[in-house]
């Protein structure tokens, strides 16, 4: 029975993370909101249904992957949802990033149904979707990560049990809140060095071997053609958006609010991500920072 696996939110990461199930030997149900974005599975094989609902009545390991809380909460608890079809005994699993609150109602919807729900956020972006390296970051009961852990294999190289219900949000948040922060420090950095007259090569290998070393600098450099095939050189396009990141941040100020921690830096980074998107920068990649706080020294 586990063979037939559901799928719904075909996007940017659920298409790959779909198609790798497919190729790796699995039937698929699927649904997507906005139908446009079902086509290519249905070309691969995937069967398409019309509700949420219906991909739980004929799948009982069920994977999500949409954009924020409220799309999970109508597509779990809404009137065709989820919870409409499931069957006793089913594991769904959430890959969305969204707040830990939103996924431990959630648990407590699937758990009234005799079923679990894991909160299993990504890190990897769409490359690692695509070439099915994903990290999987779960929270809830340990003998339902056991059983799904095989499965999301088949989707990433990690599978990791963070503790219990939205331990994989808090994990992703955390990771999520580090990076923008780096980033924007890696950016500030490096524009700092170029204006001291520094060619952006030299301070980039400088900084790679030495104590400021990190990924945003070394793997992922926001000043245009010091990394090969980042976003910085095409011109910021694809990658992960200001969008995205300005969301995960906000859900990283939720949790310190709900947690009683103080961010400076995080609600720093918060704001900053914030101004970007204001002014334009929403769908480019974040490490856009750079040319952000290049374009306000001009102005
Ligand atoms: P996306 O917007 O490309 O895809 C979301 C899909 O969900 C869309 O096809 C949309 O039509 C569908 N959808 C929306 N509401 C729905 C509903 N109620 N029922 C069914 N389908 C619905 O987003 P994405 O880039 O694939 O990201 C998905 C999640 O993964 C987000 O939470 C994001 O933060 C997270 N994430 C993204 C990346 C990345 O690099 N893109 C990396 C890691 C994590």
């Amino acid at each position: 029975a586990e063979k037939t696996v559901g799928f719904i939110g075909l996007g940017n990461m659920g298409t790959h993370m779909a198609r790798n199930l497919l190729m790796k030997g699995h039937s698929l149900v699927v649904y997507d909101i906005q139908s446009a974005s079902t086509v290519l599975l249905e070309k691969l094989g995937a069967r398409v249904v019309p509700t949420p609902a219906e991909v739980a009545s004929e799948s009982t390991r069920v994977i999500t992957m949409l954009p924020a809380g409220p799309h999970v909460r109508t597509c779990y608890a809404g009137s065709d949802g989820i919870m409409k079809g499931a069957q006793p005994n089913s594991i769904f699993i959430d890959s969305s990033t969204i707040d830990s609150d939103t996924s431990k109602e959630m648990a407590n919807v699937a758990k009234m149904k005799g079923c679990t729900y894991l909160d299993s956020p990504v890190s990897g972006g769409v490359a690692a979707a695509k070439s099915g390296t994903l990290t999987f970051m779960v929270g809830g009961p340990e003998r339902e990560f056991r059983e799904i852990q095989p499965l999301l294999l088949k989707m990433g190289s990690k599978v990791v049990h963070c503790g219990p219900t939205g331990a994989g949000q808090a994990a992703k948040i955390c990771n999520n809140m580090l990076l923008g922060i780096c980033m924007i420090g890696t950016a500030e950095t490096m524009n700092l060095g170029i204006k001291m007259g520094l060619d952006p090569h030299l301070l980039a290998s400088i900084i790679n071997s030495s104590s400021g070393r990190c990924w945003s600098s070394e793997m992922y450099n926001p000043v245009p053609g010091v990394v090969d095939k980042v976003p910085a050189s095409r011109n910021y396009e694809g990658g992960f958006g200001t969008f995205l990141m300005c969301k995960d941040l906000g859900l990283a100020q939720t949790a310190a609010s709900g947690s009683g921690s103080s961010i400076p830096m995080g609600g720093l980074a918060y704001q900053i991500y914030q101004m970007m998107c204001s002014k334009g920068f929403s769908g480019k990649d974040f490490s856009a920072v750079f040319q952000f706080l290049q374009e306000k020294e001009t102005k």
